[in-house]
């Protein structure tokens, strides 16, 4: 029987059709363009890693982390190949081999479950050896007796034996920061002369719940510097190159935030305090603020929630508590603001969802995205390179959300007008096929777009193709052509013909092309 089911994208996913995609190639290509005049340079990252990277890097207790990871268990290789596994002693023994030497992952619950294992299995084996000396000496009650037990223990063991984890316990990244960190140790980029400016372009991962401008796989295109130095300087300059980005694409109805959330000396001290000032109003809030009084007392200042926000405008802020070192910080920070001409506006509510932010935070949010408006995110970060086991290094970089920087560009109604299809090359009669293919390469190495039909078609039909193609000309191609050696082209847009040979065609459509701004997109 044949099987009609309609396989459909994944909820939360999507597909990225024509002539999106080439709104979307026009957009990381203005990015690419704008940060490498920033000398930042790309990083391509995997799009896996290991699960403990996250948790320690974002925040074991953030949401991030806490539920939205597309997690999954890697395959283990060679002798500790789950099908090939059998129980005993020795096996126990080498699985813990395995685990110090880091081939079988090493946690908490494999430690669990193997220990476990080895009380049953020798239990087991007392049990085995009880009922064989039955069986020797014909006890058929003594048989009987511990037959039950024997089932029961090796039922345990089969069950213990599925939850060892062969492999790595692995995820999808939900952001780009920690493995841009782990990179950087990795490669002992340290290393390297000045701040290493980086950037990358690519699919994240989230099980949230999809709405427009929230999907569970989504882009992002972001940047990272991390090096000796965190001047305020530059993470103005970060911002600057955020911002003439979107001014370059047109995504000028955004408002930039920025706030400071101090450091390890002083955030702890304000967090105790903003815990103990929550405290006091615990039965005024909602279920999720009342928890993060204990988990993420910060996270509290994110509530979109109407009725707490009057409680929320009563609560201490973080510039009134900053230490001397990050008050002066954010006020040059402001200063350098100012300097590049970046409106901005402070918000003290502005505290993130990470764990690694220190500092400075900022947000850019943009009109007409509805609930989901912010369009990038960012903040310093020193001491994750620490936290991943490198050395002493400051960080600061940001994210911007492509699916929702494109919406927004979609929405303002300022779309760039894109370079569709030059030449449609119109041929008749089977002795022109070979010159069509000959001149449709000739342009194709000159940088035009060009369709060249495989099949004949009448010159109608074919008028009519290239009309609904969009193609900015059509390229008649007849016997008489041929025979000449000058083609007819014919601008769509108006029918205006000019005869021309082959080589004031090619010059003809360059120029055309350059000054031309007829773009098909939309
Ligand atoms: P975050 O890493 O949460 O700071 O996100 C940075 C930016 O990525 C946000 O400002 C959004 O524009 C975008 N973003 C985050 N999560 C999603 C999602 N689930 N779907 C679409 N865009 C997202």
């Amino acid at each position: 029987m044949t099987d009609h089911k309609q396989f459909r994208a994944i909820r939360g996913t999507r597909d990225i059709l024509p002539p999106d995609s080439s709104l979307w190639n026009w957009f990381e290509r203005t990015a690419r363009g704008v940060f490498e005049s920033f000398n930042f340079r790309e990083i391509r990252t995997p799009i896996f890693e290991l699960t403990d990277l996250f948790a320690r890097a974002v925040g074991a207790d953030t949401d991030i982390v806490g539920k939205e990871m597309f997690t999954f268990e890697d395959r283990g290789a060679g002798i500790l190949d789950v099908t090939k596994f059998s129980l005993n002693l020795d096996s126990l023994a080498q699985l813990e081999e395995a685990m110090k030497r880091g081939e079988l992952a090493n946690s908490e619950r494999n430690r669990t479950v193997v220990s476990e294992l080895r009380m049953n299995t020798i239990e087991l084996s007392e049990v085995t050896e009880k009922i064989t000396s039955a069986i020797r000496e014909g006890k058929i009650e003594l048989i009987q007796q511990y037959l039950p037990q024997s089932n029961r223990l090796s039922e345990q063991c089969n069950t213990l034996r599925q939850l060892i984890q062969f492999g790595d316990v692995l995820s999808l990244r939900p952001e780009a920061t920690a493995s841009v960190v782990r990179a950087h140790i990795e490669h002992g980029m340290h290393n390297l002369p000045g701040n290493q400016k980086l950037y990358y372009v690519g699919p994240m991962f989230r099980r949230e719940r999809p709405q427009k401008g929230r999907y569970r796989q989504f882009y992002q295109i972001g940047a990272e510097v991390l090096g000796p130095s965190d001047a305020p300087g530059i993470d103005a300059e970060v911002i600057e190159m955020l911002l003439v980005l979107f001014n370059r694409v047109g995504l000028t109805r955004t408002t930039l935030y920025v706030n400071s959330i101090g450091c390890k000396e002083c955030r702890p001290k304000y967090v105790e305090l903003l815990r103990e000032e929550l405290r006091k109003v615990k039965d005024r809030l909602g279920a999720d603020s009342q928890r993060r009084i204990e988990t993420n007392p910060l996270r509290v200042l994110d509530s979109k929630l109407p009725e707490e926000q009057e409680i929320i405008a009563t609560l201490p802020r973080i510039s009134d508590h900053l230490c001397d070192a990050c008050r002066e910080h954010f006020a040059k920070l402001k200063d350098e603001l100012n300097l590049r001409g970046i409106a901005y506006q402070e918000n003290w509510r502005l505290v993130r969802g990470l764990d690694y932010y220190t500092r400075t935070t900022f947000e850019v949010t943009s009109e007409g995205l509805g609930s989901q408006n912010a369009v990038c995110g960012g903040g310093r970060y020193d001491g994750l390179v620490e936290l991943l086991g490198g050395p002493p290094t400051k960080g600061i970089g940001f994210a911007i959300g492509t699916d929702r920087a494109i919406l927004s560009i979609q929405e303002g109604g300022h779309l760039p007008k894109l370079p569709g299809l030059d030449v449609f090359v119109a041929w008749m009669g089977a002795k022109c096929y070979t010159t069509a293919v000959g001149i449709a390469r000739k342009l194709r190495d000159a940088g035009l777009a060009v369709e060249l039909p495989a099949e004949e078609m009448k010159f109608k039909k074919s008028l009519g193709l290239a009309d609904k193609l969009g193609a900015r000309s059509a390229l008649i191609i007849g016997e008489d052509e041929v025979a000449s050696g000058t083609f007819t082209l014919k601008r769509l847009a108006d029918s205006e013909q000019k005869k021309l040979t082959e080589s004031e065609l090619l010059i003809h459509l360059e120029s055309e092309r350059k000054g031309e701004t007829l773009g098909r997109y939309a």
